[in-house]
């Protein structure tokens, strides 16, 4: 495995910007490749934000320019060839992963690791896809990723020792803690996290109690900094059923069902702030 300089990360989604930002901020050279312009662009934007919001209290305006100016924007995903890392962060949907990452595994050498940030998606199952499975390994980054101290890392049943050292490592350089979990559906925070926010949508769905109100009961109440709905509006709805889908389907267990209301709200395309309408309007 080669010394890390420069990271390729896959979809300039909330997720992709916030790696791509904390991988600058490290002081990596970050390509960042996009299918399309537009989400290029916010991806941009939402960096600027970020290097506004989350800068230390001691950083100058020029150490925000040069962070900005460590990141590559592209729609090639030829830009990646180049990187000693790539991370994929394209929506949560395995037909589209496995597409693109059977395309990354013929572009960039074998000793370079590949990561998925799935928030539940098997990565044994992904890892058949990859040219040299042995490199491939979860890395799975929480939202937003400049402020949230946690990774959780998934081996695969065939990632290598030197693959996991060296993204464990890498992980430490951004300055974040790793917890090891196994490919098991929904990881640790997930399988705990999104049935919450399914079971938050139920009582909604219920009329047992208005939205403001679930979510001001568990800031009060268990002291969480968000309410689980607007924390779903957050993580966007689409990925919210897709994590419950595969907590169903991996466990085949009635008692992750996903909630109607949740399925009806997603295919009706509102999907949190992404989509500027979720439980609240943005
Ligand atoms: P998102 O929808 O905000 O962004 C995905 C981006 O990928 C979009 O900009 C899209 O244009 C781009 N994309 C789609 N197909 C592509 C392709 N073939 N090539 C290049 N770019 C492509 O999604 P997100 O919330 O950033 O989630 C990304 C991944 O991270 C998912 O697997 C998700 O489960 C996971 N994740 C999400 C959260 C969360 O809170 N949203 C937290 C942890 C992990």
């Amino acid at each position: 495995m080669k010394v890390i300089q420069k990271v390729g990360v896959l979809g300039a989604g909330q997720m992709g910007a916030g790696i791509a930002y904390v991988c600058a901020a490290a002081g990596y050279r970050v390509a960042l490749v996009d299918k399309d312009q537009e989400s290029l662009t916010k991806g941009h934007e939402k960096i600027q934000g970020f290097s506004v919001q989350y800068a230390p209290a001691n950083a100058c305006d020029q150490s925000q320019k040069d962070i900005l100016g460590r990141i590559e924007f592209s729609l090639d995903v030829n830009a990646l060839i180049s990187s000693q890392m790539v991370i994929e962060a394209i929506p949560e949907n395995e037909d589209l992963k496995i597409e693109i990452l059977k395309h990354i595994g013929t572009l960039i050498g074998a000793d370079v690791p590949i990561c998925t940030n799935t928030s539940a998606l098997s990565v044994t199952r992904l890892s058949k896809h990859v040219s040299y499975p042995e490199r491939f390994m979860g890395l799975h980054f929480m939202n937003p990723v400049p402020l949230m101290p946690l990774v959780e890392l998934v081996q695969s049943f065939s990632t290598c020792e030197d693959a996991a050292h060296l993204v464990s490592a890498f992980v430490a350089s951004l300055g974040k803690t790793a917890v090891e979990c196994a490919d098991t559906p929904g990881f640790i925070v997930n399988r705990l996290l999104i049935p919450m926010i399914n079971e938050a949508i139920y009582i909604f769905a219920e009329g047992a109690a208005p939205v403001e109100d679930i979510d001001e009961a568990m800031r009060l109440g268990t002291n969480h900094p968000m309410g689980p709905l607007e924390l779903a509006d957050l993580i966007g709805l689409d990925t919210c059923l897709a994590i419950m889908r595969r907590l169903y389907e991996g466990f085949s267990d009635s008692k992750y069902r996903p909630c109607p209301l949740l399925v009806q709200y997603v295919d009706a395309g509102r999907l949190g702030r992404k989509s500027k309408k979720g439980f609240y309007d943005y």
